[in-house]
């Protein structure tokens, strides 16, 4: 039987379990882990701050592995069919309806309620159904691509790269904007990135700690500063230093610090755009320092402020295709991985919630 991680409950260390594998539906499959992800969903998941999670889970949304079980037929958006052996990855995101209303009216499927994900939002009820496991049940209608890059290479980009391609999708920018990245985690980095790809002039990122700076330059940012050294309003001219005295073209929000919303409106010029993707947690009321004047920081800046909520198959294919390409995938070289074994899953926990290490990546096979 194969041998997975568990949360059993919100607080509760992970532990490791062993469970059946499970009798393949038609056109379903088995998929043998090489690497899954640790990422800061993780921390708040084994922290209990996720809504509609059900425990006990085996964590782990963004995997790459091999298809070791195939019944029926897998076909890839090409129509091409997968064989046992391939090397692939999946969306962590399962059963969007394309039948709702948010579907096919509002073409916002990422809000569509029919959908699950795979180690956030199925529980060990519903079988191998997350990344930190020696095997993983692909579901009927679970969504394949097939993986030309190296797995180390996909998963430096892992669930942050297609949250980030989103992120400047929603950003809308022109060739030659400035671009302001609040954090310098996972998705920051990746924001980074994909800004540039999106023809931005230049990044400016504020984070920490300095080692993910370091990261942030290697990643393409041409400025960074540490928001440890800085005071807000040092922030702000530092900001406008770089930008003619105006404010960033585009920010993109990525900390998961609700204040970070608010200064990053305030980090914009007027009429730019802002886009927030780090708020995945509720971190309840907003406190009293995250409050903003309607007035002064949105109506009278002309400002356009707007929420990116997961990704779709699209950001997961692109961001595939863009790792395999061997001009762009250096791109992710950079990027630090710390690996560790299921054993050690409360540790690699341990090692994000602290920002010790910037990737840390579960390999089931070690
Ligand atoms: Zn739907
Ligand atoms: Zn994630």
């Amino acid at each position: 039987m194969p041998v997975v991680a568990v949360i059993p409950e919100p607080d509760s260390p992970v532990e490791l379990r062993e469970v059946p594998r499970p009798e393949l539906e038609p056109d379903s499959a088995l998929l043998e882990v090489e690497l899954s992800e640790v990422c800061g969903t993780d921390v708040y998941l084994q922290q209990g701050r996720l809504k509609g999670v059900p425990y006990p889970l085996i964590p782990g949304h963004v995997s790459v592995g091999r298809l070791t079980k195939i019944r029926g037929q897998l076909l890839d958006v090409h129509g091409n069919a997968f064989r046992e052996g391939d090397r692939v990855t999946f969306l962590d995101v399962h059963r969007t309806c394309n039948a709702c209303w948010y579907c096919l009216v509002a073409k916002a499927s990422t809000r569509c309620p029919q959908r699950k994900v795979y180690g956030i939002t199925y529980g060990l009820a519903d079988g191998l159904c997350g990344g930190w496991a020696q095997e993983l049940y692909l579901k009927p209608g679970a969504r394949c691509i097939r993986l030309d890059a190296e797995p180390e290479l996909f998963m430096a980009g892992g669930c942050a790269l297609p949250t980030a391609l989103h992120a400047i999708e929603r950003a809308g920018l022109s060739i030659g904007d400035t671009v302001l990245v609040l954090g310098s985690g996972p998705v920051g980095l990746n924001a980074i990135i994909m800004a540039l790809l999106r023809g931005a002039l230049r990044v400016l990122c504020i984070g920490a700690p300095e080692h993910r700076l370091q990261s942030a330059l290697a990643a393409g940012a041409a400025h960074v500063l540490n928001i440890e050294s800085a005071s807000e309003s040092e922030r702000l001219e530092w900001v406008r230093d770089r930008t003619e005295g105006r404010g960033a073209d585009v920010t993109i929000e990525a900390t998961g610090a609700p204040i970070a919303v608010v200064q990053a409106m305030r980090f914009t010029r007027d009429a730019g755009r802002v886009v927030i993707v780090g708020q995945y947690t509720d971190h309840g009321a907003v406190p009293a320092e995250a409050a903003f004047n309607p007035h002064l920081d949105l109506n009278q800046k002309h400002l356009d402020v707007r929420g990116c909520w997961g990704s779709d198959f699209s950001h997961f294919y692109r961001g595939a295709q863009l790792v395999a390409d061997p001009v762009h995938a250096q791109r992710w070289s950079n990027i630090k991985l710390d690996c560790y074994d299921l054993a050690h899953a409360n540790e690699a926990l341990a090692a994000v919630a602290s920002g010790a290490v910037l990737k840390a990546l579960i390999d089931p096979r070690r």
